[in-house]
């Protein structure tokens, strides 16, 4: 394999894309990349209601670039698959990915809005969210066929469902490994689920996939039995379960004061994605991302609140 860094000059393509040829990664994330528009309310407006809220902020988010930036701080060499539309926004993320030493040469501006997320954060730390795709609807299987050299050097591949389905599939028949957080829920093809190790979902997700609440251990088995490798069931405060052929180990995270918990999945699948790509096995791995997620549910924000290296001390 060619060493990164080591001289090689990737290759604009007809698309104005690098080409192939610049690798390895240790991570390649295919997903949204989002503006975050967040007002924090006392209390969620019920059907025809209006309540008042605090001044808007906005952030960089989408769970594409959410997980992507996660990986990143915590010193991965990643690269983000994606779209951002030729607008405000657009710029405004660009840049913050650049910051944040994400590779960029698989992000793609299109004509059209950049993804924007609506985002409510109540007195509890707990969030609602309606997103608006924009461009990110239009990734396509051309952009995964354009990079399939690339999505196949990496050691991972990290998938999240804020990208079209069609585009999900054909980006995991790619990939080595493939990390899949089935976020936000829906039907998936069972090749896809076959091929995920893990399959990443929470509580909510994880009852909508099996059609009921339940215990989390039962629940980690009940979805490993829908076919993927293996299965990583988030639970909030509660940390993780990890269900694999051999058994289901429960993992449980640091107490910390949430304060936002907005990204928190993406942050923990980031690092989670990372670490696997790493070497770890998958039990180290959560272990080492229920602390990421920890960290970033101490401060307002999805990508503003992910932690470097040295924020996990003590955690
Ligand atoms: P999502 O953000 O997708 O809803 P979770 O709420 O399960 O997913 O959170 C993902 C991970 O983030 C958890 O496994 C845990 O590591 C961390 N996390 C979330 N909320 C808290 C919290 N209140 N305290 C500590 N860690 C948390």
């Amino acid at each position: 394999m060619t060493a990164y860094g080591d001289g090689v000059t990737p290759v604009p393509s007809e698309e104005g894309r690098r080409d192939d040829t610049a690798q390895p990664y240790e991570l390649i994330v295919v997903g949204s990349v989002n503006a975050d528009l967040v007002v924090r309310v006392d209390r969620r407006p019920l059907p025809g209601e209006t309540v008042i809220g605090s001044d808007l902020a906005t952030y960089p988010g989408g769970k594409g670039a959410n997980q992507a930036v996660a990986a990143a701080r915590l010193g991965a060499r990643v690269a983000l698959l994606g779209r951002i539309g030729s607008d405000g926004n657009g710029e405004f993320l660009r840049k913050a990915l650049d910051g944040d030493g994400v590779d960029l040469s698989h992000l793609t501006e299109t004509p059209g809005s950049t993804g924007i997320a609506l985002i409510t954060v109540g007195s509890d730390g707990n969030n609602s969210i309606i997103v608006s795709p924009g461009v990110n609807a239009r990734l396509s299987e051309n952009d995964i066929a354009a990079a399939a050299g690339l999505l196949a050097s990496a050691r991972v591949v990290s998938l999240q469902l804020e990208s079209p389905l069609a585009t999900v599939v054909a980006a995991a028949r790619t990939a080595a490994r493939v990390v899949f957080n089935l976020s936000p829920p829906a039907v998936v093809p069972d090749d896809l689920l076959a091929v995920c190790d893990p399959l990443v979902v929470n509580e909510h997700e994880a009852a909508l996939l099996l059609g009921a609440p339940g215990v989390p251990d039962r629940q980690a088995k009940a979805l490993l039995a829908l076919g993927p490798r293996s299965v990583v069931l988030t639970l909030g405060a509660d940390g993780a379960v990890v269900a694999e052929p051999g058994g289901v180990t429960a993992v449980p995270s640091p107490q910390v004061e949430a304060v936002d918990t907005t990204g928190a999945g993406d942050a923990f699948t980031g690092a989670l994605a990372w670490r696997l790509a790493r070497g770890d096995d998958l039990v180290t791995a959560t272990a080492f991302a229920v602390r990421v997620g920890a960290a970033s549910v101490r401060e307002p924000g999805a990508q503003s609140s992910y932690p470097y290296p040295e924020d996990l001390e003590g955690l």
